[in-house]
């Protein structure tokens, strides 16, 4: 008898787990994965990425429709009107198309699916739906949820005060709806509700939207979504939230302290960012501790401090993102099967699915600087002829190249279509490219991607169409 039920047992089936799972039976090892939702896919598959996308686009096309953006190109409309079910009804389609897919690829690659929340017993045995399993090796990818904000008691049933799981599932277009944080979750579903009729108010505690982007971007952003309706209450905390019939009243206050005032909305989403999933997970059981974050501590090849317990994903340290947790969910199979799996952190592109997108890869201009002497080429959309003939002027391109080697650090993009563009980027910098490297790199006409190379170019201070 085999000493271990599985050579392999993930928990959590979400981007990282489920893409590990998969690669580990590719590799020939038995694997189980467990998960605890009706379906596969994790956050991203039924209440992240997957859907928020789906209401990202449809709300785009009802905006185009309806705010006669089309007649310009002879397309003539009547009145046109929201039938927010069929748009939901469509979003419910993508989700369980991909979650599906997910369960088709578990069977043809012959990886069991546990249902139920796992527990850890030891090290080796993961105990799921009363039942015990054992392990040579575990990975725990669990992922993250929303970070709750005390005051503000998110109740997604009755869709006034919701988190992002609410906010993708109303089934109303509210009148007023307050984003708490200007962050990734705040400006998508906070267009996708302005681009279907809501007024959109977002309070951020900093100074600037988006954390984490190059300044440029951060400045550009917070123009274009007042350009677009939206109103900012940047330098701005919510200290408390009451509910009164179908009415939420927030007190809000300048984040350095001040005189407080009064919002009322008819929906207010929070989205002030996500903490790791690891409640209930037995992690006293094996003696793992957690950092000061919550997260769990990896090495580089994404094993724990205890013996055969790896970790990815959202709820080990870096960007919270889909594509990082499947990376390493390929890189930890590989090392569990004894080859070399690793993941460049330091080339993660991350994307905003706003109109237009912002997307960025590496160091912003801001860290760069403080590790030593750069040269920064920036090209303007505007100027872009593809972004130009499409009514797209919006945004920018910025390479942030060594001033010395010439070596590509950063790159930020602002367009209609930046998450692609950023593609380019990625993979220049994992290769070790140079701007020089972009520059002289033949890019189609006309294209988006030509502001990437005419950026490159500024580096050496030689566009050409500006
Ligand atoms: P998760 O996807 O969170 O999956 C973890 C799974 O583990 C869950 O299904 C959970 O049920 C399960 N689980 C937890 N505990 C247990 C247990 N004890 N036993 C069994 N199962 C368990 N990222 C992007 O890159 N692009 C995007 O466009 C994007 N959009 C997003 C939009 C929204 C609204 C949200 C909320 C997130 C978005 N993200 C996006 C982030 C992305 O969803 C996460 O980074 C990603 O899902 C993390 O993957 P994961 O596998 O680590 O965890
Ligand atoms: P976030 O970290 O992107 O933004 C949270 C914002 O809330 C920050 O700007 C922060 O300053 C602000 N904030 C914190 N406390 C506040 C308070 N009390 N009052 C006002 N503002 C406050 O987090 P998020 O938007 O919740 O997203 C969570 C995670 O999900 C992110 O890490 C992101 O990577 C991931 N995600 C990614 C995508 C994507 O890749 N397109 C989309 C959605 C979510």
């Amino acid at each position: 008898m085999a000493e271990y039920d599985y050579d392999l047992i993930v928990i959590g089936a979400g981007p990282g787990g489920y893409v590990g799972a998969i690669r580990a039976a590719q590799l020939g090892l038995k694997t189980a994965c467990v998960e605890g939702r009706d379906t596969l896919g994790g956050t991203c598959l039924n209440v992240g990425c997957i859907p928020s996308k789906a209401l990202l686009h449809g709300s785009e096309k009802f905006e185009e429709a309806a705010n006669g953006a089309l007649a310009r190109y002879g397309v003539k409309l009547g009145k046109v009107e929201l039938d927010l079910a069929a748009l939901q009804a469509d979003k419910a389609d993508a989700v369980k198309g991909l979650t599906g897919g997910i369960e088709f690829l578990f069977k043809k690659n012959k990886v069991d699916w546990l249902k139920g929340y796992g527990k850890f017993k030891d090290a080796h045995t993961v105990e799921v739906a009363g039942k015990a399993y054992t392990a040579r090796n575990v990975v725990i990818a669990t992922g993250s949820s929303v970070t709750p904000l005390p005051g503000v008691e998110v109740d997604n049933d009755k869709g006034i005060i919701v988190d992002s799981t609410g906010a993708l599932a109303l089934g109303k277009v509210p009148a007023h709806m307050v984003v708490i944080g200007g962050g990734v979750i705040g400006l998508e579903l906070g267009s996708v509700w302005r681009r279907l009729g809501a007024k959109v108010t977002v309070v951020e505690f900093l100074d600037a939207l988006l954390p984490g982007m190059d300044g440029d971007v951060r400045k550009e952003a917070a123009k274009i979504f007042k350009k677009q309706g939206m109103e900012l209450k940047l330098g701005t905390k919510v200290t408390g939230a009451s509910v009164k019939g179908k009415k939420a009243t927030l007190t809000l206050e300048p984040a350095k302290g001040g005189a407080s005032e009064v919002l009322e909305a008819d929906c207010v989403l929070v989205s002030i960012g996500r903490r790791p999933n690891v409640d209930g997970l037995g992690l006293d059981a094996i003696g793992l501790e957690l950092n000061a974050r919550g997260q769990i501590e990896t090495e580089h090849d994404f094993r724990t401090k205890v013996d055969g317990v790896w970790a990815i994903g959202d709820c080990i340290p870096g960007p919270m993102l889909a594509h990082k947790a499947s990376d390493e969910g390929i890189a930890v199979a590989e090392n569990i099967a004894g080859q070399t799996g690793i993941v460049n952190h330091d080339v993660i592109p991350g994307v905003v699915y706003t109109s237009p997108e912002f997307a960025g890869v590496g160091l912003t201009e801001e860290q760069a600087k403080e590790r030593g002497e750069i040269k920064v080429g920036k090209f303007p959309m505007m100027a872009n002829s593809r972004a130009k003939t499409n009514h797209e002027p919006d945004g920018f391109v910025k390479v942030i190249a060594d001033a010395k080697t010439d070596k590509v650090l950063g790159v930020w993009a602002i367009a209609s279509v930046a998450g692609t563009m950023i593609a380019e980027a990625a993979l220049a910098m994992e290769f070790g490219a140079t701007s020089e490297d972009i520059a002289y790199t033949c890019h189609a006409h006309p294209t988006h991607s030509e502001a990437m190379k005419e950026a490159a170019m500024g580096v050496m201070g030689k566009p050409i169409h500006i």
